[in-house]
């Protein structure tokens, strides 16, 4: 049963303390993907220009990840986007977006895809992510993350939009501004009431909490950051995160409903995406996917559960 994931597949250029990357593969789709074709096949919805290196769809035909929905544009340029870290890599600033094809990007799922039962909806504008759930026909799970952009400017578009997620993935700051609550737990609480049962605020290096309603309480499961020794590139570290997360699940036949999901397996999906988002940030964009495997997967989740037993 696979995974459909929807947002951008990209260009971009990176800089951060260890070097500097004019234009490589990157995007929200292609890291969710590439993380989440791990744990189960994924099928991919995104649009590309025709500048789109067929090395790059190598890379992830490799992976399995199906590409019936990656629509091509003749004559169009693929998203670019670029962006310089600070010394701590904590901050990033975004030097340029250039939305290219993007910017007409109106997604439409291949029949193939459209009885799957897991949907991811990557950072895409909320009216097209409410598309793509009407679209299809026999989902068990759904949820996806935005950004702030989204939250401040299109906000009664996005609520109307989460009302039908199972589960929304935000980093704190955009916790707290969609909440309008500065204590995260009390925003958790509000975010809650929006439609999802189940919400991860990811913490940068410090991890992620994962909170969930069910059965009218809520409750809460905190996982650290990986302590890496050095990281190069902390790109698509959210998304390979999002993609462990949901890749986890749908591995495991995840079900829908609150009362179904498993606890535990949720706990365990959040830990694989702190494995997934960790591996990312080991090497410049999308390169640590090029030889990961299962078993460097496995090897550091039994070092995430022996750091963290206590
Ligand atoms: P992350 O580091 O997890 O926030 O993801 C970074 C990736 O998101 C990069 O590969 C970018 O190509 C992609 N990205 C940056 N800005 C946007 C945007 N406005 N919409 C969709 N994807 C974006």
């Amino acid at each position: 049963m696979a995974l459909v994931v929807v947002g951008s597949v990209a260009y971009d250029g990176v800089e951060t303390p260890h070097g500097k990357v004019d234009r490589m593969l990157g995007g929200a789709a292609t890291y969710i993907s590439l993380a989440a074709s791990h744990f189960t096949p994924v099928k991919l919805v995104a649009v590309v220009g025709d500048d789109f290196a067929p090395e790059d769809a190598g890379l992830l035909a490799a992976r399995g990840i199906g590409l019936a929905g990656l629509e091509r544009v003749a004559g169009g340029k693929c998203f670019f986007w670029s962006g310089v870290y600070s010394a701590d890599m904590n901050e990033r600033t975004t030097l340029r977006t250039d939305l290219n094809v993007f910017a007409d990007f109106h997604p439409k799922l291949p029949d193939s895809y459209r009885a799957e039962p897991y949907l991811f909806l990557g950072n895409i504008q909320p009216a097209l992510q409410k598309s793509v759930r009407a679209q299809m026909t026999a989902v068990r799970l759904a949820g996806g993350d935005t950004m702030n952009y989204w939250i401040a400017d299109f906000r009664a578009e996005l609520l109307e939009t989460l009302r039908e997620w199972d589960f929304l993935l935000i980093n704190d700051a955009e916790a707290r501004l969609l909440s309008g609550e500065s204590n995260l737990r009390r925003a958790a609480a509000k975010i809650l009431e929006m439609g999802p049962h189940t919400l991860i605020v990811k913490r940068g290096e410090y991890g992620a909490v994962l909170f969930r309603k069910a059965g009218g309480t809520i409750g809460h499961f905190m996982a650290p950051g990986y302590l890496l020794e050095s990281v190069f590139d902390p790109t698509g570290a959210g998304d390979c995160f999002a993609g462990g997360f949901m890749g986890c699940l749908a591995g495991r036949g995840a079900r829908l409903s609150a009362e179904d999901l498993d606890f535990a397996d949720l706990r365990r999906a959040v830990i694989y995406g702190s494995v997934m988002g960790s591996f990312c940030c080991e090497r410049f964009g999308v390169d640590r996917f090029r030889t990961l495997t299962r078993e460097d997967i496995e090897a550091r989740y039994r070092e995430f559960q022996a750091c963290t037993a206590f």
